[in-house]
């Protein structure tokens, strides 16, 4: 029983490790961008969370933690779960207190010139969604999607001024979390000072350091 928040930077590679180290460790990866996807089309919610983001606003944090305690409450859930993109502020980690409690916090410390150089290069398909980057993960024909032909492009959000604002968000709302989390004792840090190590490599090292601390 292990509960996970990854916790880091855009562009360190949350979902990548989350979703690699999640089947080793048989609990699943819950990201709450992905349940307010979902959530869209729910009965009950899904009018409120549209107006919300529709508008371009973000989905109160009163309304995400109703949705994530349900999703925590499912049964392949019961024996721990990592958490990829939620907390992002204080407020929210205090809000997560109040449903479930944290075994760990995986830090992922990443220097900015790496996290630049990583989300400038990533490409996404225009018409499936994969998301491929020319650093490491390349498709094999230049500008086309393998697994659809489709044509890829770079997001908004990967352009130089969007990936400056968005390092500048986080350093304001989310880096405050590590020492809040470090002051409880359950922090992990994995650094990563090149920008070709394998994904693998760092989840070993997640691992180790989770059997280090008895939690696995
Ligand atoms: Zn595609």
């Amino acid at each position: 029983m292990v509960k996970i928040i990854m916790l880091g930077p855009p562009g360190a590679g949350k979902g990548t490790y989350a979703t690699r180290l999640a089947p080793k460790l048989g609990i699943p990866t819950i990201s709450t961008g992905e349940l307010l996807r979902a959530a869209r089309d729910d009965p009950e919610i899904g009018e409120t969370i549209r107006k919300y983001q529709d508008s371009g606003e973000l989905v109160p944090d009163e309304i995400v933690i109703q949705i994530l305690k349900k999703r925590l409450e499912q049964d392949d859930a019961k024996n721990g779960f990592i958490l990829d993109g939620f907390p992002r502020t204080l407020a929210q980690a205090k809000a997560l207190e109040t449903i479930t409690n944290i075994d760990v916090v995986i830090n992922l410390d990443v220097p900015e010139e790496i996290l630049i150089k990583r989300l400038s290069a990533r490409r996404q398909c225009k018409k499936c969604g994969a998301i491929y980057n020319l650093l490491y993960l390349k498709p094999k024909v230049d500008g086309i999607c393998d697994k659809c032909g489709g044509e890829l492009y770079q997001r908004d959000d990967d352009k130089p001024e969007a990936i400056k604002e968005r390092l500048r968000v986080y350093h304001e709302k989310t880096a405050p979390l590590i020492d809040y989390y470090k002051e409880k004792g359950i922090m992990i840090t994995i650094t990563t000072d090149r920008i070709d190590v394998p994904p693998e490599e760092q989840v070993e090292k997640i691992m180790q350091k989770l059997k280090e601390k008895n939690l696995i």
